[in-house]
């Protein structure tokens, strides 16, 4: 029996607006999708604590068995500062402060989300597509939804006709928001508006020749509109309707709610069938944005160089004080909060070296001795609570308190030699739930592993730019690092074809 059918999963589904026992289309196959970055600036720290509560939906559903597909795409163009698609285009306008072409500004975002990912134990998704990367298949979405009735040309612009889809659909069943009401409240602008409403939103939008980003279409040179990536990569990679999308909950309306239609509009049918909404990270109870200036940057985290910041902090405390927390639950940033899950971090990642190197002594110890049942069956249902906790809702905050208790244990294991009462089963079975909850589940590592590949990243750079000085003949650089990496102890070698290892010692 797979763990997945032992302990079913539960989902409060945005939809439905209830907890629901999630079946997939095609167990064991899981399709996963949430909403990558925009990389015209780096991340903050309100933007991971969605990444994390997705990082840790895809660790768990793989570690109960199923067959995962993650796909979090990069949005690297069409996102305009308006959500209806008007306003600056975000990478155009970061490219022309930094004096970048935008595509630099895109792979200088990405690199450093990347790397933030993997300070963070992020894992990288099975699929990270671009929008870029998938012009024609939007293209091909938007002439569906125009052969279907639901959207108007004017402009070179293609814009969703919302009112002529409300007819046949329910614009507003993801966010509960009233077409009516939002008619009323945006008739205002729809004089000025090219829209036949200005509720319409762009899924094509003409740009003027200046727009660096632009591509071919048949209605002219244009970008496609923001919400339609994610409903053309959703599609092309999970499917017609596939099992979870996520994303923060200031995406359900309008980008999902868009999204929605879209799918309706061009395939006639709803996309997904649970969706998942993180709440915010706020500061003061204020949500963290970078356009509010209450924003933090991981770097500033570790540096602890931001004003709201009392000291450094490591991003494993950082992950934990996140998982402290349900995803559905807002996460008030403080000072305090964060030096309490520090200290809770190295209490768990202390019991995680122990129990490491904590092996059952059976047969020996224990010959002769009938085992502790009410031991055991606390062991077991300690063991039970990891599963039942996170296989309701992804429950973190509850797992934490669990893994708690479980530390508690392996101390008294140590202390009082517990493990003698026990089966080898009943032992081993404890071990290895605590260490795999613990690293492959909630992602958190034991911060000298997490160092340990910190330090091999930054020799491997220094490495390949010992190689690029070689090869410019840079020879004084070259010797340079070779001798200063030497005095601090680590010794670099020649290996086979050109490649380079290295010992410390
Ligand atoms: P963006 O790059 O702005 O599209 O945001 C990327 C993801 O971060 C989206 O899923 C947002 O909903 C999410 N997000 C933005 N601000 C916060 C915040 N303060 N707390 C939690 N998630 C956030
Ligand atoms: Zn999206």
């Amino acid at each position: 029996m797979a763990l997945y059918e032992k302990y079913p999963v539960s989902i409060s589904n945005s939809l439905s607006g209830k907890k629901e026992l999630f079946t997939p289309v095609k167990a064991p196959f899981v399709g996963l999708y949430s909403c990558g970055p925009t990389v015209y600036n780096e991340v903050h720290l309100g933007n991971l604590r969605t990444f994390t509560s997705f990082d840790v939906v895809f660790r768990y559903l793989t570690h109960i068995g199923y067959k995962v597909r993650y796909v979090r795409n990069i949005t690297d163009a069409g996102h305009l500062t308006n959500d209806a698609g008007v306003g600056v285009d975000r990478i155009e306008e970061s490219a022309k402060l930094e004096q970048l072409e935008p595509m630099e500004i895109v792979q200088k975002y990405t690199t450093s989300f990347h790397d933030v990912c993997r300070m963070f134990n992020i894992l990288p998704p099975s699929i990270e597509p671009t929008a870029t990367g998938h012009i024609v298949e939007q293209i091909e979405m938007v002439k569906k939804i125009l052969n279907n009735g639901y959207a108007y040309e004017i402009n070179g612009s293609v814009y969703f006709d919302v009112r002529k889809y409300n007819e046949k659909h329910n614009y507003g069943e993801l966010s509960g928001r009233n077409i009516d009401e939002l008619l009323e409240g945006t008739r205002e602008l729809d004089r000025q508006d090219e829209k036949r409403n200005a509720i319409d939103f762009a899924i094509w939008k003409a740009v003027s020749p200046n727009h660096i980003q632009r591509w071919t279409s048949p209605w002219g040179e244009g970008i496609p509109g923001w919400h339609l990536e994610c409903s053309a990569m959703g599609t092309k990679y999970l499917g017609d309707q596939f099992d979870i999308h996520g994303g923060g909950m200031d995406l359900k309306f309008p980008h999902h709610e868009c999204e929605i239609a879209q799918n309706v509009g061009a395939l006639g049918k709803s996309p997904v069938r649970y969706w998942m909404h993180t709440n915010m990270l706020t500061v003061n109870g204020e949500k963290m944005s970078k356009s509010k200036g209450n924003s933090f940057l991981p770097r500033e985290l570790f540096a602890g160089s931001h004003p709201l910041l009392a000291k450094a902090y490591s991003p494993m405390a950082v992950r934990f004080f996140m998982l402290q927390s349900h995803y559905s639950s807002t996460l008030d940033f403080s000072n305090e909060a964060l030096s309490a899950a520090e200290k809770g971090f190295k209490k768990l990642s202390n019991a995680l070296t122990t129990v490491k190197e904590m092996n059952h002594p059976f047969p020996i110890l224990s010959k002769g001795r009938s085992t502790d049942s009410e031991l055991e069956a606390e062991l077991d249902r300690m063991v039970n609570e990891c599963y039942t906790f996170m296989s309701n809702d992804f429950n973190t905050a509850k797992t934490l308190a669990v893994l708690f208790e479980m530390s508690a244990k392996i101390n008294e294991f140590k202390s009082k030699n517990l493990a003698i009462f026990i089966s080898e089963e009943a032992f081993n079975n404890f071990k290895h739930t605590y260490i795999s909850f613990m690293e492959d589940v909630l992602g958190i590592k034991d911060e000298e592993s997490h160092n340990q590949e910190l330090m091999d990243g930054v020799i491997n750079v220094l490495i390949e730019l010992r190689k690029k000085a070689r090869s410019d003949k840079n020879f004084a650089l070259s010797d340079k690092i070779r001798d200063e990496l030497k005095s601090l102890g680590v010794q670099l070698m020649d290996g086979k074809d050109g490649e380079m290892n290295y010992t410390i010692e």
